[in-house]
């Protein structure tokens, strides 16, 4: 079975003692590819310093920024965003986190650093990977807006209006690996059609059981899950899942037969 982590963070402290074996377990369970976003200035230098070597273990890079940070941070990623757009395999995450900012200057702010990044995105060609927290039409009319083609919503939890707007608007749906216990993300698993569909692990967070540190190899518990709700073959799940993915981003079949171990 093929399987693809659509997002994930792999540069996380969370991470900083064990990577490589995280990376080498996530193989062991048939993730071929993993695609890592970065959420700060310091995490895109990091990358940066090891994209390459990340790349041929079979970790892609997305540039993006933490909503907490866009008023100190943002012009200085989307400067990184086009001095390493032959590297990065997206934009994002970026968007719009209306828990995080309860009033409305705040979210002007949000609105404005997010429309950017959607422009950058469309500008540099790549596809945009869309934080979407209590702000769901938001963010689904400022892409509209925009006519933004190439979308994947990150861990969508959106209702079933929202889910059937962005199948429409011909955007990738992801499913995260709290599918085992988290009643929006089985609705939106269940209702997502397969051409659509898309799996994440969001690692560190978002782990099958509640609290614990999630890592990619958990994409298969999620395809396993997926297919049960829907009540086809993982095969099936895993399959589309696998090739949206690898369409949306353009990454490079060459790694299915042959990738390294990570050296860290
Ligand atoms: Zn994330």
């Amino acid at each position: 079975m093929r399987l693809a982590d659509a997002h994930c963070h792999l540069l996380d402290s969370a991470f900083s003692a064990d990577l490589a074996e995280v990376v080498e377990r996530a193989k062991r369970a048939g993730v071929v590819y993993m695609v890592s976003s970065t959420l700060s200035v310091a995490e895109a230098m990091r990358h940066a310093s090891m994209a390459g070597e990340l790349m041929e273990a079979g970790v892609f890079w997305s540039i993006g920024l933490d909503p907490r940070l866009y008023s100190r941070e943002a012009e200085e990623v989307e400067e990184l965003a086009r001095k390493f757009s032959h590297s990065i395999a997206a934009i994002g995450e970026v968007g719009l986190d209306f828990k995080m900012a309860r009033g409305v200057e705040e979210r002007e702010v949000q609105r404005r650093v997010f429309s950017d990044f959607i422009s950058l995105a469309m500008e540099l060609k790549k596809p945009i990977v869309v934080h979407s927290r209590w702000s769901q039409k938001a963010v689904l009319d400022l892409l509209e807006e925009h006519r933004a083609d190439l979308v994947l919503l990150h861990a969508y939890t959106g209702s079933s209006s929202d889910v059937e707007r962005a199948a429409k608007l011909g955007y990738l749906i992801s499913v995260s690996t709290s599918v085992t216990r988290h009643a929006g993300t089985r609705r939106v698993a269940a209702e997502a059609p397969l051409e659509c569909l898309v799996l994440e692990s969001d690692s560190p967070a978002l782990a099958p059981v509640a609290g614990e540190r999630n890592e990619p190899a958990n994409i298969a518990v999620a395809a396993a899950e997926v297919a049960r709700i829907r009540g086809v073959e993982a095969a099936v799940v895993s399959e589309a899942a696998f090739e949206n993915t690898v369409g949306l981003y353009s990454l490079p079949m060459s790694l299915l037969s042959s990738s390294r171990a990570l050296d860290t």
